[in-house]
Formats: C-alpha cells, structure tokens, sequence
C-alpha cells in the first residue's frame, strides 16, 4: 500500500446529499494572507518577499526551536537570507531547514508581512526533492511519520492488536533502531470504533436543514484516536440547529508539510479541495475541530498549491468554536450553563495563535459557572506534530515544552485543556493529565 492509497477509503463516503444554499452566514472574516510568487520555476516565486526582510529579527526571537538549539540559525537564515541567496546563484538548500518544527510562530512575529513559513514550506520540499535520498531512513521515517493517516487506517482495522503491538516495548526498541521514531513516547490509542464508522451506524445526521450546513472536516486523529472530539463536534452543531456533512476527505497535509514531502500534501490536498468546495457548492461551510487543519486549508493550501476552488475552500473555512462564536450566540447559551466544579490547564496551540484563536477557550468559558479554564501561558508545546517522534529531536521537543509543563503544573486545574491533537499528547506526556477538547466542555454545557 502506498501512502495516498487511503484516501479512497470504502468508508469514506459522501453521508449528506447537497441541497440549498446557507443563508445565514453573511459575515465572512476575509483570508488576510497574502500569496506572493516565489520560486521562478515553480508555483510560486517567493524571491519577492525576501527583499520586505529588513533585519529587525524579532523572527528569530520568537522560535523555540532556535532559543533551545544554538545551532539552528532560526527563521531569518531560512527564509530571507536563503531566497536572497538563492536569487545570486543556485545556492542548495541549507539542511538545517529540517530542524525548523513549522510551529508557524515566526510568520504571526513578523512585523514586515515576509511570508517566512512558505518560505520553509517551499525550501522543505526542495530540499527533500533534490538533496535527500529516497534511500535513506530519515526519508522513509518522514514519510512513514507524515503519512500516519495510512498506518491509521490499517491499525484501526484491528485497534486492539495494534495497541497493544506498537507499545510492546521490544516493537518500540527496533522501531528506534532501525526507523529513528522515540521510544519514549507512548503511542496514542486507536478507538474501536472510528469516527466514520459512528457516523454511518448512526445514519448520518440527526438535522436536515438546507439553510444552516456545515462541511466537518474531521481531520485523522478524530477520526482514527478520538472520535469522541468529532461526536461532540456534531452534537454541538446539531444542537443549534445545524445539517453536519461529512464529506470524504484526506489528511489535511499538515504532517508532510512539516516533512517536506509536498507530492503527497498535493494528492490529499486535491481531494480535499474538491470534495470540500462540492459541499460549499450545497451550501455548506467548512469546519474543523483542529486547529492544524483550519491552519492548513486556509493558509497553506492557498500559499502553496495551484488548485481549482482552492481559494474558496480557503476563504469558507473555520475553526468550530470560532464558527459559532461568530454566527451563533453561544455565549449567551453558555450563560444559562452550569458544569459540577471543574478547571482546566489551557494550552493554545501555535497554529491556533497564527489564526487569533488562542484565547477562544477561555473567553468562552470565562462566565460559566462551575468551570475555571485557565491559560498557561504562551510557549510552544514543543511536539510539532511528528517533530517530537524523532529519535533526534526528541530531548529537544521536550526542553521546549517544559515552560509549559512548568505552568500546568502551577494552574488550579489537574486536567488539560487543547484544541490540537499532538499537542495533548506533549501535555499528557508531560504531566500526566488527562486532555480535554474544548468542544468536549461544550457538549458537556449544553446537550448532554
Ligand atoms: S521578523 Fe520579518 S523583517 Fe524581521 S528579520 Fe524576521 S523576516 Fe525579517
Ligand atoms: S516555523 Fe517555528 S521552528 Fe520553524 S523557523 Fe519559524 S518559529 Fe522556528
């Protein structure tokens, strides 16, 4: 099986027939990227943004990778300075672009609008096209890592055998070995059931309503690890009257992006792409409960792939709770709420910060009686997606969250609280707690 085999999956079908368009939704906060050309051959032909760089390096004191590595030149040397040496002459590409997490937190750091992670982005996928071999580990431990949607989808179809197999400590030994993937971390629990499954046992959505539809894309790990996210998604979006689709889809790219391996992004990107803007043709708006992936159709794909309706897809997409927050007045349902006593240690991700939607979880449940959700800070997680699997970067992934670990460990709260999935397996990793998605606290407040 190859890795975008999957993306055909037989359980991936469309579950909502299309329909009328969604009147209620009028007041659409416009894509603020801006998409400049970069690579004279390719796409995109990012040279230009090079020369809107004046130095300041405020880029560079933003990176977590760069304050626990000395040896990482930070984002300035990998964007800017690389394209401006690039324009002089066919420079390679320097191979510590490897080394950079795309945490995406030097691009919302720039005061200058210098579109630094397309530029890692860009510079990742030529580096792992023309200066990494197809026959070494690293390429075939990246692209094991960034195409987890594939070994998902075989390890879900027999999840307790492969629980069990990939913590079986001697698995684990070899697995680090011979592949380079830690050890150290426990592999994530596939469900029994996945989220699909559910979805086509239950008959598909419980409201029909041709004038409120919203697009799930669900993303793998909701799928394949915690469908309880994505059934709290539907029965939250039900609850105020929403039709749910669930179109078929493939990963979002967030993890090959990180990897360089843009081929693959490409194939599941064109799926998407189609799949999604035939929902918002019936209507539909796109949300996802990842912040990763609301990051990546509305940024990414448009900043690095040349796709019909790509821009629609982009300008439709949300992140759930900010979907409601906008066109629903969830809180002033939330006011009437009450829950038994909790408090939760937040954590906004980095791709959550890059869309101005780090602070949403705990505005949201700033007034709700019986609930404390408190911030613990502004650091990096440090896990990255598959950054923090890597043998290598490892100790690295876990020097970078230990502000984090620090705080939660000081907040009121001994369960934690994160709209990404990778970053609660650093937050369990790190403390021990349980995680919580705040669309979870959300069916808790209002349906159930
Ligand atoms: S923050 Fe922007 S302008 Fe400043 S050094 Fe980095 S890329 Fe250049
Ligand atoms: S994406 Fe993150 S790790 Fe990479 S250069 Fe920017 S701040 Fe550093």
């Amino acid at each position: 099986m190859t890795p975008d085999d999957d993306i055909s999956d037989p359980d991936v079908e469309r579950a909502t027939d299309g329909g009328v368009s969604a009147g209620a939704v009028d007041e659409r906060p416009s894509s603020e990227t801006e998409f400049v050309d970069v690579f004279e051959e390719g796409d995109l032909d990012l040279r230009a943004g090079a020369d809107n760089c004046y130095k300041c390096t405020t880029c560079d004191m933003s990176c977590p990778v760069a304050e626990v590595d000395e040896e990482f030149p930070g984002p300035k040397f990998q964007g800017p300075e690389q394209w401006r040496l690039k324009r002089k002459e066919d420079e390679d590409i320097d191979d510590s672009i490897m080394s950079c997490s795309n945490c995406m937190r030097c691009d919302s750091a720039c005061p200058s609008g210098v579109p630094l992670s397309q530029m890692h982005n860009e510079a990742r996928g030529e580096y792992v096209d023309e200066q990494m071999s197809t026959l070494s580990t690293e390429y075939w431990r990246n692209r094991i890592l960034s195409n987890y949607r594939t070994s998902a989808a075989i390890a879900s179809k027999v999840p307790r055998l492969a629980n069990w197999a990939m913590n079986f400590g001697p698995a684990r030994w070899l697995m680090e070995r011979t592949l380079g993937v830690t050890k150290e971390r426990e592999f994530p629990d596939f469900a029994t059931e996945t989220f699909r499954e559910w979805w086509t046992e239950r008959g598909g959505a419980a409201v029909e309503n041709p004038d409120k539809r919203v697009a799930y894309f669900h993303g793998c790990y909701s799928n394949y690890n915690t469908p309880e996210v994505a059934k709290s998604m539907v029965r939250v979006f039900e609850q105020f009257g929403y039709e749910v689709m669930v179109p078929p889809q493939g990963c979002s790219g967030t993890p090959m992006f990180a990897n360089g391996m843009l081929d693959d992004a490409r194939r599941h990107a064109e799926t998407n792409v189609a799949e999604l803007a035939a929902a918002i043709d019936d209507g539909a708006d796109i949300v996802a409960s990842c912040t990763s992936c609301s990051l990546s159709l509305r940024q990414e794909y448009p900043e690095l792939f040349d796709i019909d309706r790509i821009e629609d897809v982009a300008e439709n997409t949300f992140e759930a709770m900010e979907y409601l927050r906008i066109y629903e007045d969830i809180e002033g349902e939330l006011a009437d709420a009450e829950l038994g006593g909790e408090a939760f240690a937040y954590h906004g991700p980095c791709h959550a910060r890059n869309q101005g939607l780090h602070r949403q979880a705990v505005e949201l449940f700033d007034d709700v009686d019986g609930v404390l959700v408190e911030d613990v800070g502004d650091s990096c997680s440090g896990i990255s997606g598959t950054y923090g699997w890597k043998e290598e970067k490892y100790e690295k992934s876990m020097t970078i969250g230990e502000e984090m670990f620090e705080h939660m460990d000081h907040a009121e709260g001994d369960v934690g609280m994160t709209e990404c999935p990778t970053c609660a397996m650093q937050m369990e990793h790190g403390t021990g707690y349980e995680i919580r998605h705040p669309l979870e606290l959300l069916d808790d407040a209002l349906v159930r």
